[in-house]
């Protein structure tokens, strides 16, 4: 079996690539999806407020990514659900397993990988204490309630106050749970604002921020959770412990990027982004090899998604049709408090206009600039920025014409206004 493009994962990010390199005049696409339907986590995201970059429009996660689905639809795209993919190689061979067709290996041509992320668990924080039922990772309570149909808890208490963990306390509200309150290691919440105020603040949940779960009580179903405040080096503190009656703990500590495949293909990876190392072209370190989505970096924003799948879709496109890559990169690096940078390399020549930098930044900032300087501390670019956050990622986009391979490496910073 061969294709042209093979793209793994039916997410947004697979969903917006197979598009993309369609209208660039790739016709033998293959999209490669586990689950039993096209839209990835979106499935599950009931709530609003995707789409508003995209489609100027609010909509709800099965929504935008329904948008997606027609598209490719009507393009009569294929596609493979309930097919695993198990292994890629080298040489753009991937191994797949299903129930109807056994275990096949597809050729492609190129190969988009878009495999998403997965939610840490509670092994994966060293969580202390009892092991009763009750504690659910976030997005695992989210695809039960939203999907399945089962309300998994009535006394609540959540751990991590990102994006899930907000969008899940205002969902078990919702449903008639009680939330309890919703515990942030941090001395800052790691979501949008707007989810702390449409989440938390609209059904008076309490956030306690620097303070973490301590012990876990319960024999066969959870029923107490004691928290406590840490110090500055997030250590508990004695003596600071508050108890909660609850059955249900929601866990929402973070999300890793999907890459056990990209690894056993021996695909560079960042280990600030735990994503693949990749170019302005989305790119990964083996030639005609492309990712996008969450696979390269956990995205807050849809949006984003789609907008660096489609750039992945294109130049996918272009390497079938013959364009082969370049040989002189810029590498971008990270300087004072940013986190990291995505693309981590950048073939100027290959550029389609100018460079758009994703980046999250390292701490809560007011006021600051984001400055690109080449490898001889000259300015490249500078861009003010009133309010910074680790939750929220920055986009800049560097000017084309600013750009030239002598500057060798571009580190991007935080620093005071000039
Ligand atoms: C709870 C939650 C709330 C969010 N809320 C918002 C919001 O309000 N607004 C907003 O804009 N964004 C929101 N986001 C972010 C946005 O939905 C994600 O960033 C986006 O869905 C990521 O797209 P993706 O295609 O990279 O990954 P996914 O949607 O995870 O898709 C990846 C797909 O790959 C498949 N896959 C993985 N491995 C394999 C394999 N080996 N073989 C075959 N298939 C495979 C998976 O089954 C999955 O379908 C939210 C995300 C979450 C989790």
């Amino acid at each position: 079996m061969k294709y042209d493009l093979v793209v793994i994962g039916g997410g947004p990010a697979g969903l917006a690539a197979a598009y993309e390199a369609y209208e660039n005049g790739v016709r033998d696409i293959l999209i490669i999806e586990r689950d039993k339907e096209l839209g990835g986590i979106l499935n599950q995201c009931i709530h609003n407020g995707f789409g508003l970059h995209t489609f100027k429009e609010e909509l709800t996660g099965p929504e935008y990514a329904e948008r997606f689905i027609d598209l490719v639809n009507e393009r009569e795209i294929e596609v493979k659900l309930d097919t695993m993919v198990l292994d890629i190689d080298e040489n753009k061979n991937v191994h797949t397993i299903n129930t109807e067709e056994g275990y096949l290996v597809i050729e492609a041509k190129a190969i988009v990988l878009a495999m998403g992320c997965r939610e840490r668990t509670r092994g994966a924080i060293n969580m202390p204490g009892d092991r009763p039922s009750g504690i659910f990772t976030a997005g695992a309570a989210q695809r039960y309630i939203n999907m399945e149909g089962y309300m998994v808890g009535k006394k609540v208490l959540i751990l991590g106050s990102g994006d899930i963990g907000l969008i899940m306390a205002r969902r078990m509200s919702l449903e008639g749970a009680e939330v309890k309150a919703v515990v942030e290691l941090m001395p800052y919440s790691n979501g949008l604002t707007r989810n702390i105020v449409q989440c938390l603040d609209d059904y008076n949940i309490p956030l306690y921020l620097s303070h973490t779960v301590v012990d876990v009580r319960g024999k066969e179903r959870l029923k107490k959770v004691i928290i406590a405040k840490v110090d500055e080096n997030r250590k508990p503190i004695k003596g600071t412990e508050i108890e909660f009656d609850v059955d249900t703990l929601l866990l929402s500590v973070g999300l890793i990027p999907e890459n056990e495949l990209s690894k056993n293909a021996g695909i560079t990876l960042d280990n600030r982004t735990n994503g693949l190392v990749v170019s302005e072209s989305m790119e990964t370190s083996i030639e005609g090899i492309f990712a996008c989505g969450n696979v390269v970096h956990v995205h807050d924003l849809v949006d984003f998604v789609t907008e660096e799948s489609k750039n992945a879709g294109r130049n996918a496109a272009k390497y079938i049709m013959g364009k082969k890559r370049g040989e002189s990169f810029v590498e971008l690096k990270n300087g004072a408090n940013i986190n990291y940078t995505v693309p981590q390399k950048v073939d100027i020549d290959a550029l389609e206009g100018n460079l758009t930098v994703f980046m999250r930044v390292r701490d809560v900032f007011k006021n600051k600039a984001i400055v690109v300087r080449d490898k001889d501390n000259n300015i490249v670019q500078s861009f003010k920025k009133q309010h910074l956050a680790p939750a929220e990622m920055e986009r800049i986009t560097i000017l084309k014409d600013r750009l030239n391979y002598n500057q060798g490496t571009l580190t991007i910073s935080l620093e005071e206004v000039k």
